[in-house]
C-alpha cells in the first residue's frame, strides 16, 4: 500500500471507522473525545507498540506505521513516548512524526539500576497488572506485596495469579494458599491456574479481556508460559502488522503489545517483567491499606508505632488482628522506597547545582560583556 493511498483512506474514513478498528487495541469514546483537537489538525490516532532509537511502531486504523519520536522525547525520562501510549501521528510525510500523545491514564515506572537513580517509563495505559506467583516454590508474601505496590502505584488494578496449580493437587491446600494471598492483598482478585492443564486459564482470559494487561513477576514464575497460553498457538508475534510505509515489508518479531484472541491487549515488554520499585509510596500505602487505616487512629499523627502511647497499630498487633509480618513488610517497603527517593533527590540536587553553576558562569560572562561594551 502506498503512503498516498494511506493518506486518502485516512482522510475519507472519519473517526468512526478508525474507532472500529482501533477498539481492539483499547480505543474508546473517552480517548476519541480527547483526541478531537488532534483530529482537527489532521492527525491520526495510533497505539504505540514499541519505541527504539528515535523511532516507534504505531498501530493505526490503516495498519502499523513507523514514525519519528523527535517531538515526544523530552528530557524528563518519564515523559518520553512509551509502549501503550496513544499517539497523534502525521498521516503522511517522510518521515512521519508522532506529534504528541494523549494524557496517560496509568503508567508503569521502574527505577533504573544505575547509581543515578531515576525513573524509567515502561508502559502506559495499563488496566490490569497481572502478578504471577509460582506455586512450585514456597509463597513469599513479602515479594507479592512488593509487586502489588508497584501495580497499585501504576494506577492499574493488580490481579494475583498463582501459577502451576497442577503442582498442588490437594484442593484444600490450594484453597489455603489462595486465602493466604487474599489476606495479604486486600482489594485484589487472586486466582490459581495451571498453564499445563489449562485449569483456570479461561478465568484469567476473561479478566484480561476487558482492557490492557501486563504480566509481572519473578523469573520462573511462569509468565512466558502464561502469555503463550493466553495468546494461543495461532497468534505469534505481532499478527496485525501490515506494511503501509510503501517501503517494503515491515517485519518484526516483537510481541510487545498484542491483541489476545479472547479480547484484551497484552503488553509484554522484556523490561517490565522483573521491575523494581520507584517512588511507590502511594502504592505501598494501598497494599497495606489496613495499616494506614489503623495509623489514622493513633494518638500522634506522626506515630512511628514503636512505643508511643495510644498507638492503634501496636494495639492491633497485640490483639492479633494485625500480623507482625505484615507490619515488618510494610516498613521494609517504605524504607526501600525512601532510599530510592533519596537517591533521586540527590540526583536532582546535583543537576540543579550544575544548572546554577552554568547560570552563574553565564551571568558572569554577560556582566563582562556588558563591562566590555561600556568601556
Ligand atoms: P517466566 O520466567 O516467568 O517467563 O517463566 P516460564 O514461563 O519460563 O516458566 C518457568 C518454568 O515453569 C518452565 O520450566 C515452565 O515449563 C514451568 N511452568 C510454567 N507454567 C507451568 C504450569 O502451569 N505447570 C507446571 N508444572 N509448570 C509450569
Ligand atoms: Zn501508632
Amino acid at each position: 500500500m502506498s503512503s498516498s493511498s494511506f493518506a486518502s483512506s485516512s482522510s475519507s474514513s472519519s473517526s468512526s471507522s478508525s474507532s472500529n478498528s482501533l477498539a481492539a487495541y483499547g480505543w474508546d469514546a473517552d480517548w476519541e473525545a480527547e483526541f478531537a483537537p488532534y483530529a482537527a489538525q489532521g492527525l491520526v490516532p495510533g497505539r504505540v507498540v514499541r519505541v527504539d532509537r528515535g523511532q516507534c511502531d504505531v498501530i493505526t486504523a490503516a495498519g502499523t506505521i513507523r514514525a519519528d519520536t523527535e517531538y515526544v522525547t523530552p528530557r524528563d525520562p518519564l515523559k518520553v513516548l512509551c509502549t501503550g501510549d496513544w499517539a497523534a501521528v502525521d498521516p503522511d510525510g517522510d518521515p512521519r512524526f508522532v506529534r504528541d500523545y494523549l494524557t496517560r491514564r496509568t503508567s508503569f515506572v521502574r527505577s533504573t539500576s544505575s547509581k543515578r537513580s531515576e525513573g524509567q517509563i515502561l508502559a502506559a495505559n495499563v488496566d490490569h497488572a497481572i502478578i504471577a506467583v509460582s506455586l512450585a516454590a514456597e509463597l513469599d508474601l513479602g515479594r507479592v506485596e512488593r509487586f502489588l505496590a508497584l501495580g497499585w502505584e501504576s494506577g492499574a488494578q493488580p490481579v494475583v495469579v498463582l501459577t502451576k496449580s497442577d503442582l498442588v493437587p490437594d484442593p484444600v491446600t490450594l484453597g489455603h494458599l489462595v486465602q493466604d494471598v487474599e489476606t495479604t492483598a486486600p482489594g485484589v482478585p487472586v486466582l490459581a491456574l495451571s498453564a499445563e492443564t489449562g485449569d483456570g486459564v479461561e478465568v484469567l482470559a476473561a479478566v484480561v479481556g476487558g482492557g490492557t494487561s501486563v504480566l509481572l513477576g519473578q523469573s520462573g514464575a511462569g509468565k512466558s508460559t502464561l502469555a503463550n497460553a493466553l495468546i494461543g498457538d495461532d497468534v505469534m508475534g505481532v499478527q496485525a502488522i501490515r506494511d503501509v510505509d510503501g517501503k517494503g515489508r515491515h517485519t518484526t518479531t516483537t510481541r510487545n503489545l498484542l491483541v489476545l484472541p479472547g479480547g484484551g491487549v497484552l503488553i509484554d515488554t522484556p523490561g517490565l517483567r522483573g521491575v523494581g520499585l520507584w517512588d511507590a509510596e502511594t502504592g505501598v500505602g494501598q497494599v497495606f491499606a489496613e495499616i494506614e487505616e489503623l495509623a489514622a487512629d493513633c494518638r500522634f499523627h506522626d506515630c512511628a508505632h514503636e512505643s508511643e502511647p495510644g498507638c492503634a497499630v501496636r494495639a492491633a498487633l497485640e490483639d492479633g488482628t494485625l500480623p507482625e509480618r505484615r507490619l515488618e513488610s510494610y516498613r521494609k517497603l517504605l524504607r526501600e522506597n525512601q532510599r530510592i527517593v533519596a537517591k533521586t533527590d540527590a540526583r536532582l540536587r546535583a543537576e540543579l547545582r550544575r544548572e546554577w553553576r552554568l547560570k552563574g558562569a553565564e551571568g558572569k560572562a554577560a556582566m563582562e560583556a556588558k563591562r566590555g561594551r561600556w568601556r
